[in-house]
């Protein structure tokens, strides 16, 4: 019985990943992308791009800008912004539109429609290819005869580690 409930545990941590190996992910991925398209992943597009992956959390400019510092002095706005403009061309990362701020893409290698699902309480973004909710914004789109220039779906709630954090405390309160 014990046993049983220390799988369920452990399973329940595995969701809790590790996630360097997202960020070296997102990062190798960048760097074969940029080598085949034959544009330069400076070390500014990389630190940047770094600085995003360090969670799965929408990051706005500015605290981008404030954690840059340390590592470059000399880090101006504009420079920034530009190492952002150049990312998202890549398609390396997304804007969240609905909080202002940049989350790295795990697709990175092919251009696609977003399904992001934007926890409110941990602030992490999660991006689902939701081929089948795409499909069906196609067919509206489609009936409609309105032509879409980039399609990007925010869903904002509570993710599924939240929720079972906040039910498992309740549990305990009681
Ligand atoms: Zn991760
Ligand atoms: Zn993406
Ligand atoms: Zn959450």
């Amino acid at each position: 019985m014990t046993q049983q409930a220390e799988m369920t545990e452990l399973e329940h941590t595995s969701t809790i990943h590790d996630h360097s190996g997202c960020r070296e992910k997102a990062i190798h991925t960048a760097e074969k992308l940029c080598s085949q398209r034959g544009v330069r992943f400076t070390p500014i597009r990389r630190e940047i791009l770094e600085l995003i992956w360090e969670s799965h959390r929408a990051i706005k400019a500015y605290d981008l800008l404030d954690r840059i510092k340390p590592h470059m002095g000399s880090a101006k706005p504009a420079t920034v912004y530009r190492a952002l403009d150049f990312l998202l061309e890549q398609g390396l990362i997304h804007k969240v539109e609905s909080l202002n701020a940049f989350m790295g893409c795990s697709y990175s290698d092919h251009r696609h429609d977003q399904l992001l699902l934007v926890c409110v309480q941990c602030h992490e973004v999660e991006e689902r290819p939701g081929e089948r909710v795409m499909e069906a914004i196609a067919m509206e789109l489609e009936q409609a005869a309105f032509t879409m220039q980039r399609k990007a779906i925010e869903i904002h709630g509570i993710c599924g580690r939240c929720a079972s954090s906040s039910s498992s405390s309740s549990r305990a309160a009681n």
